[in-house]
């Protein structure tokens, strides 16, 4: 494998987050605290061609120079640091980025999945509001009084969907709501 090819192979925003600084996303590009000098705004840059630019300090290059400014250490270093041996990465290092990978497609199943839920839930919660909204006799109080109970559980699904509480969510997920 040549230089170009494992470094194609190499995500830079995962190494960057794997060395401990969080990267948020904006449109194309990752944008974080530098790393490689004492940042106090998001100056650090990743770009979508796998390189990083750093408006503070003006560091910038490859995911290897990344690794060499980071840790101070030569290139043959760097190759070690990122599991490269011998020309190609190590098989601890290519499960570790499969890992990785599949952790973050989950992630974004997840965020799919909430949306979609939140969605669904309001759309209940209307249909119960309107059958209820509608019950007029002791006849239709019988046939579809127990859409109160369905509508309390609605909405109550519609508030953590939109909250913040993500253990919340994944209970509502692993129940199998909104599948
Ligand atoms: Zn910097």
């Amino acid at each position: 494998m040549d230089l170009s090819t494992l470094k194609g192979s190499i995500d830079l925003v995962a190494v960057v987050e794997g060395a401990g600084t969080e990267l948020k996303r904006f449109g194309r590009l990752h944008k974080g605290l530098c790393p490689l000098h004492s940042d106090t705004e998001p100056s650090f840059v990743v770009y979508p061609d796998q390189h990083f630019r750093c408006f503070g300090c003006q560091e910038h290059g490859d995911v290897f120079d990344f690794i060499q400014k980071l840790h101070g250490c030569d290139f043959k270093q760097a190759l070690g640091i990122l599991g490269i041996k011998q020309g190609k990465l190590t098989t601890e290092k290519r499960e570790e980025i499969k890992r990785l990978q599949h952790r973050r497609e989950l992630v974004k199943a997840f965020r799919k999945w909430e949306i979609d839920a939140a969605d669904e839930a309001a759309m209940l919660c209307r249909c119960c509001r309107k059958v209820l909204g509608e019950i007029k006799t002791t006849a239709h109080m019988d046939k579809y009084g127990n859409r109160y109970h369905d509508l309390e559980t609605y909405a109550y699904h519609l508030d953590v969907l939109v909250g913040d509480d993500d253990q919340a969510k994944i209970g509502l997920y692993d129940a199998g709501y909104y599948g």
